[in-house]
């Protein structure tokens, strides 16, 4: 485990403090050094900013003490994922926007039927050129 050093905990308060302007820079060193023990330098800075972005945290201490800001929480958690999904009956897992089985259902129903078994229909001008190869076998 690497903790965190001295010049970067000063650089991380500094940065802080700009962002917080109600926290002052010695109160932030305090927290970071009280807390140096909690993890690594990252696990730090991480913790230390997820508070700082808190609005409801008052005070730098509570960087070093136990909390959410600790639980390596990814970045963005804050905004839940949600998109509206299709209503149509077993669209549900897709977005309402761009549902692949309406795309899926409204490319079979436009696509050309094969009346032949075996494959796909027969372009005209090939069936053409193939009827008159058999004519000329004859
Ligand atoms: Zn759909």
């Amino acid at each position: 485990m690497t903790a965190i050093t001295r010049d970067q905990a000063q650089a991380l308060a500094a940065l802080i403090a700009t962002m917080r302007p109600d926290w002052q820079t010695p109160g932030i060193l305090k927290a970071l050094s009280d807390a140096r023990a909690r993890g690594t330098g990252w696990d730090l800075a991480h913790a230390a900013l997820y508070a700082a972005q808190d609005p409801s945290v008052r005070t730098p201490a509570v960087i070093a003490l136990p909390g959410d800001h600790w639980r390596g929480r990814a970045i963005g958690d804050g905004t839940p994922l949600h998109f509206d999904r299709c209503p149509e009956p077993g669209h549900g897992s897709y977005r309402v926007d761009n549902c692949g089985a309406c795309r899926s259902e409204t490319l079979e129903a436009t696509a050309p039927r094969v009346t032949e078994p075996g494959g796909v229909p027969m372009p005209d001008d090939v069936r053409a050129h193939i009827d008159r190869l058999k004519e000329r076998s004859r």
